[in-house]
């Protein structure tokens, strides 16, 4: 899509409205096409999203795969790094056939194409590919990525990667069909929370009709991907949400609400990494503070932070300054020691990040 995002359609509006920053050139998106198109007939395909998928990683990947598969591609492998494992809310996504562990992902492809990873380092183990490839196409939304392809296309408007997926398909000429559209869809309505997040652009909308279209029932995609779990994560969310911390003179006043969950947490209420994924969004619900953090430990003891904003700050800045990445509102890192150290380099990053943006 090269629409802009946040203008309006048309109207005397439009033309007081500033034009936001297009996205990709048109010589990416020709690129990107010629890449495609330069297969040959049995041309190896290695499709690898960001490790640790979410929706937009493996609904952008895996509905990108079933277009290319109706262009007739047929030798492909969709994969992400580290363990094998699809978290449950995404078990049901059409496309999963194409996913193979990144063990078995081909060694040396005709053409990597990688999905909603801001830089090379969310690409684990599988990071050796960029350099035995034939080819390295980037499709991503993030402000931060590094554009480690040969061809990028990146729109840092862009409310998903689902966005830039569905762009590419139709200037291949693939028409949207049910499987793809869910796929596209799951990815989409992730990434913009259900459409309540800024980036929910008329656009956005626009996209979510033609994929609705095609007959996809949005009622039973949102049941599974957002208001079902575990009843132990149920319970494990109250212990969770039970400590949470809450310090309105951090982020010099704005506040910051944070807190975290352990291996052993897991263990005790039987539970799946997967399911903390969630947690966010029950913490940044406080009026108190406009920066939220989860600090998650995972199973190698390092912790995934998962920081977002209501608009004060810009928490992409403080991921970046401690080696992560993500998007104004929503931004991550890995953290090493203890919860009280992670904590305390955000709470510093924070005062940073401030002076250096001011409010918005
Ligand atoms: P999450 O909190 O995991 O939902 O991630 C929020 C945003 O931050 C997403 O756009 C992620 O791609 C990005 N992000 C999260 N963790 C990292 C990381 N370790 N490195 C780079 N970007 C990250
Ligand atoms: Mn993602
Ligand atoms: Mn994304």
């Amino acid at each position: 899509m090269t629409e802009p995002a946040g203008g309006p359609a048309g109207g005397a509006l439009a033309e007081a409205t500033p034009p936001a920053e297009s996205g990709p050139a048109e010589a990416d998106w020709a690129a990107a096409v010629a890449a495609v198109r330069a297969l040959p007939p049995d041309g190896r395909v290695l499709l690898i999203c960001h490790v640790n998928p979410d929706g937009d990683a493996l609904g952008s990947m895996l509905g990108f795969g079933l277009g290319l598969r109706r262009l007739g591609v047929r030798r492909m492998q969709a994969t992400f790094p580290g363990p094998p494992e699809v978290p449950e809310p995404f078990r049901e996504l059409p496309g999963l056939d194409l996913l193979v562990p990144a063990t078995e992902a081909y060694p040396d492809p005709d053409l990597v194409i990688c999905f909603d990873a801001a830089g090379e380092s969310r690409l684990g183990e599988l990071v050796d590919r960029l350099d035995t490839a034939g080819g390295v196409l980037v499709l991503d939304h993030h402000a931060s990525n590094t554009r480690f392809g040969r061809v990028n296309l990146v729109d840092p408007h862009a409310a998903a990667t689902s966005v830039v997926a569905e762009g590419l398909l139709a200037r291949l000429g693939v028409a949207l069909d049910a499987a793809i559209a869910e796929c596209l869809y799951v990815a989409l309505s992730t990434d913009t929370g259900s459409f309540r997040f800024e980036a929910t652009t008329p656009a956005v909308h626009q996209l979510a009709a033609r994929l609705l279209a095609t007959g996809i029932r949005p009622g039973d995609i949102s049941r599974r991907i957002f208001d079902t779990r575990p009843f132990g994560a149920v319970r494990l969310f109250g212990e969770v949400l039970g400590r949470a911390c809450l310090e309105p003179a951090a982020a010099a006043g704005h506040g910051l609400v944070w807190t975290y969950a352990t291996q052993d947490d897991l263990a005790r209420h039987d539970q799946r990494a997967y399911v903390l994924e969630a947690l966010i969004d029950s913490v940044r619900c406080t009026a108190e503070a406009d920066v939220s953090c989860v600090v998650k430990q995972t199973a190698n003891g390092d912790w995934a932070v998962s920081m977002r904003s209501k608009g004060a700050v810009d928490v992409s800045r403080v991921a970046v300054a401690l080696g992560g990445g993500g998007h104004r509102f929503a931004a991550g890192f890995t953290g090493r020691g203890t919860v009280d150290e992670v904590v305390g380099r955000i709470r510093a990053e924070l005062d940073g990040a401030l002076t250096e943006t001011g409010r918005r």
